[in-house]
């Protein structure tokens, strides 16, 4: 059983008002908040050894280069990840998934099939539209209900000697679905298609395990885990991530230049041009610390609770509507409410000090499908209560008195 007390007096942004009110922070699906762990560490990176790394022979840039290092093992093991070159670190998810998106241009040819999911973040469509646009390769929709769940018997029959690729996120961040990732990798694999999995909802959540997933390509964003913005990985198997070129040319991507010819540096270097986010690599290895030492299965246990508890005091609301509905879903409530526009829920409700989210949620396709302009969409993290929840549904009935 988690403390909450306890661990939310480990995030100082808790405690402040936000228009006079205490904050209740549920925009969780759209970045987490910060421990103070997290934070001494940034600080202690520019108090005491802020040094670019991998090129210095001083002091400074040996221990940023080790501590940067030492992240990079640590988010290899919390994922197992079977080498340490695997692991890309990125500005975050949509980073690493352009990063591949642009390596396969040159392996595609015309008429190939990539399919994606109908649940996905505009990170996850619109770099492989580009694809598309380059190659001639056709993009196919993996549909799914108003569930929202993916129609597998679907899936199984768009797959086919022509699929080259797929691509899905492992949680919906629109809906909260948690995607059956195992059945749709191991389904793509019998095709001999490459399989990429946005993991940007899942890592806070779930452990994912990249060896027993066997999965091609996984994407992480440290924001949505307790680590800071502008950082993120991307996991690959050594084999795809050695038969792509570079993403990016610059420095610490290279073995060797001269104006005749560049060679370039091994993995992971290769894809890590120029000069990274340091402080970034090493904050997010804080964060995992920071997780594994409460538990994520205790996190996702309390999440669930919490998921149980809104999902019925919400539904006592006259009129409200939850959109995402999966028997299988993570903390997050997308809903409407019967003849009111959620922009116009979202501003009361942060006049009352609630952040929730409103809008499509970089998920046109999923407001397209159930023909709304957006919902409000409320996402839990394990430092939120049951008593959130209950201001959250109060607050609710105020604006919806106010707006009717
Ligand atoms: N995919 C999903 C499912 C997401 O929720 C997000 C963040 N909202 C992204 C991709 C993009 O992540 P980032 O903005 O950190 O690159």
């Amino acid at each position: 059983m988690l403390d909450v007390t306890k661990i939310r007096a480990d995030f100082p942004i808790l405690s402040r008002e936000v228009n006079g009110k205490p904050l209740v922070y549920l925009d969780n699906a759209a970045t987490s908040q910060t421990p103070q762990q997290v934070i001494d560490v940034i600080v202690d990176y520019y108090s005491n050894y802020n040094a670019n790394i991998h090129r210095g022979v001083h002091a400074l840039s040996q221990e940023a280069t080790d501590k940067y290092e030492q992240a990079r093992q640590k988010i290899q093991k919390h994922f197992n990840i079977a080498q340490a070159h695997e692991v890309i670190f990125t500005s975050g998810t949509t980073h690493g998934i352009n990063l591949v998106a642009n390596g396969f241009t040159s392996l595609l040819k015309k008429g190939d099939e990539l399919l994606v999911s109908a649940m996905e973040h505009h990170s996850n469509i619109v770099p492989w539209q580009m694809l598309c646009e380059r190659t001639g390769a056709i993009l196919r929709v993996i549909p799914m209900s108003r569930e929202g769940e993916l129609l597998m018997d679907a899936y199984h029959e768009l797959l086919s000697d022509k699929t080259k690729l797929v691509f899905c996120n492992h949680i919906s961040n629109a809906l909260g679905t948690i995607n059956p990732i195992e059945e749709i990798i191991d389904a793509a694999h019998q095709f001999g298609a490459v399989v990429l999995v946005d993991g940007a909802q899942a890592a806070p959540h779930i452990k994912a395990d990249m060896q027993a997933l066997d999965v091609d390509f996984y994407t992480v964003s440290a924001h949505k885990l307790c680590g800071p913005t502008g950082v993120g990985i991307l996991y690959g198997k050594s084999d795809w991530l050695t038969k792509l070129p570079p993403y990016q040319g610059g420095g610490e991507m290279i073995a060797e230049v001269t104006f005749e010819k560049t060679t370039y540096a091994d993995l992971p270097h290769k894809f890590e041009a120029g000069t990274p986010n340091i402080c970034g690599g090493i904050a997010f290895g804080a964060a995992l610390d920071y997780l594994n030492a409460i538990g994520l299965e205790e996190i996702a246990a309390y999440e669930s609770e919490l998921l149980k508890y809104a999902t019925e005091q919400l539904l006592q609301i006259d009129g409200l509507k939850i959109y995402g509905t999966a028997a299988r879903k993570t903390s997050v409530i997308s809903f409407n409410i019967e003849g009111i526009h959620p922009y116009d829920i979202g501003t009361i409700l942060d006049k009352l000090g609630i952040a929730v989210r409103t809008g499509h949620h970089c998920a046109q396709p999923i407001m397209d499908f159930y023909k709304i302009p957006g919902t409000v969409r409320a996402s839990f993290s394990f430092y939120n209560t049951k008593e959130e929840v209950d201001t959250l549904v109060e607050a609710i009935r105020r604006a919806k008195a106010m707006l009717s």
